[in-house]
């Protein structure tokens, strides 16, 4: 089970994630806990301001520290031994965080230092956690794992993958024995970060709890029948973004393929990753929510594809897109344009979300984060062969993404005459296209104006028909 940082934000939120897991020690159980809700910005925030030599800094580590010393006073008995051992976990962690932000002062700042620093988040959480487990009931035991010692990455710090075979080896020596053994009732692991193979502690990026649940799944399944639950703040996968749809719905059920799509295109709910991870070895997980576990609302993603008459099971966006398309009467002659292209983006770490090219072979046209529109511009315009006058470059900022997704469009003709029908029936300028050759998805490109616009009329043709 992920328990995320709102599940551990306060004794209310502590008792509830141990009722929760309560419920399921009849068999055996992992929980990966992500930092106190809130304080991974405070660790990011104490890193840049060490690099900046702020004096802001020490403040920063006393408001980490109050916090972490507020919940331990709350939630475990100052007689038990455990108080003790918490505080004076707490202290030797926050004592090293402070010596970590002066070697930052010192030298130059790097991505590593930054990840080692951050994290202490699920560091003292889930020790944290696993001590008030100990406290409440002298016959449960639990055991806390620095998930460093099991999940082994690339060297790809704040960022980096799992290689996942180095963490079966590891899950098999260090994971395997305590599961097997009758002394422990539950495993606490660390979410969110692992090392390199040299020992360099690396996170998984933002929201990499899940993936370090998926990772355990992943390792375990040769061994065990194996599921995930992700508890969350939210029911589950919807079949649009409520901030731009007028109705959404939960998806009860969905395959892994569909939800990476739907990870892809904008819902933030699970790290996109983990889903992959779980595919590998079709390990059924379910997103639930915390603060309403005994509802039958949920998600579940399964490997089948559920195929019912609803071809299309969501309409996503990304409203805040920009729009670049390259063009030239003399592409088909300036071989290696594409590559040329793509090459200078990515070394750049600009980030792709779409891409047409038209058949004539006179111009690309790709989606980008707004945020990296100015910095695309510059490159390109800035580039030996882009900059020349062979190209004209247009930029468009005021885009929207729509995606629409269901493995049941997958030989089923007519779809994308529907959707363009309703995007033509309701004045809706469609920009530039795009499907993958996975039919999972139909993408298209619209002014931002009328994102809202297209997302509902898309819904009640394709979705809630009344
Ligand atoms: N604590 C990390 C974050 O806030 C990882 C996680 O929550 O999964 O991104
Ligand atoms: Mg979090």
């Amino acid at each position: 089970m992920k328990f995320g940082g709102s599940c551990l934000q306060d004794t209310k939120s502590f008792e509830k994630t141990t009722q929760i897991i309560k419920k399921y020690l009849n068999q055996k159980l992992i929980i990966v806990t992500s930092a106190i809700k809130g304080i991974t910005d405070k660790l990011i925030d104490f890193y840049t301001k060490s690099c900046e030599e702020a004096t802001e800094c020490d403040f920063i580590i006393e408001n980490i520290y109050n916090i972490h010393k507020k919940i331990i006073d709350e939630i475990i008995d100052e007689p038990k031994l455990e108080y003790n051992d918490t505080l004076d976990f707490l202290d030797d962690n926050i004592e090293e965080l402070s010596q970590l932000g002066r070697i930052v002062r010192l030298l130059r700042p790097s991505m590593d230092i930054q990840d080692i620093i951050v994290s202490y988040g699920e560091r003292l959480s889930t020790f944290i956690f696993s001590q008030y487990f100990n406290s409440i009931d002298k016959d449960l035991k639990s055991q806390f794992i620095s998930s460093d010692e099991i999940i082994i990455t690339d060297e790809n710090f704040g960022n980096a993958l799992p290689i996942l075979d180095e963490c079966q080896e590891l899950v098999e020596k260090k994971i395997v024995p305590i599961l097997e053994s009758d002394l422990i009732d539950l495993i606490c692991v660390t979410g969110y970060y692992g090392s390199t193979k040299n020992k360099k502690i690396t996170t998984l990026g933002r929201g990499g709890t899940d993936l370090t649940a998926a990772i355990l799944a992943f390792c375990l399944m040769p061994k065990y029948n194996t599921k995930v639950i992700y508890w969350k703040d939210v029911k589950g996968f919807l079949n649009a973004d409520p901030k731009i749809s007028d109705k959404t719905d939960l998806l009860r059920q969905i395959s892994y393929i569909e939800a990476k799509e739907l990870a892809f295109f904008g819902s933030k709910v699970l790290h996109p990753v983990c889903l992959d991870v779980n595919e590998k070895r079709d390990i059924p997980s379910e997103i639930r929510d915390f603060n309403n576990p005994e509802t039958n609302e949920f998600t579940s993603i399964t490997k089948e594809i559920v195929r019912n008459d609803k071809k299309i099971k969501a309409i996503t966006s990304i409203e805040r897109l920009t729009m670049v398309t390259i063009e030239s009467g003399t592409m088909i002659s300036l071989h290696g344009t594409v590559s040329r292209l793509f090459s200078l983006l990515g070394d750049n770490n600009i980030n792709i979300k779409f891409i047409s090219q038209s058949s004539s072979e006179n111009n690309i046209t790709f989606g980008i984060d707004l945020e990296d529109s100015m910095k695309v511009s510059f490159l390109l315009r800035n580039s030996e062969f882009f900059g020349k006058q062979w190209f004209s470059i247009k930029i468009d900022n005021d885009i929207s993404l729509i995606a629409v997704i269901g493995a049941g469009m997958l030989q089923t003709p007519g779809i994308a005459g529907k959707i363009f029908t309703t995007m033509g029936n309701n004045n809706i300028n469609v920009r530039a296209i795009a499907q993958g050759s996975s039919e999972l998805n139909i993408t298209f490109i619209i002014e931002r104006k009328d994102c809202k616009k297209a997302v509902n009329v898309l819904y009640t043709a394709f979705i809630n028909q009344n």
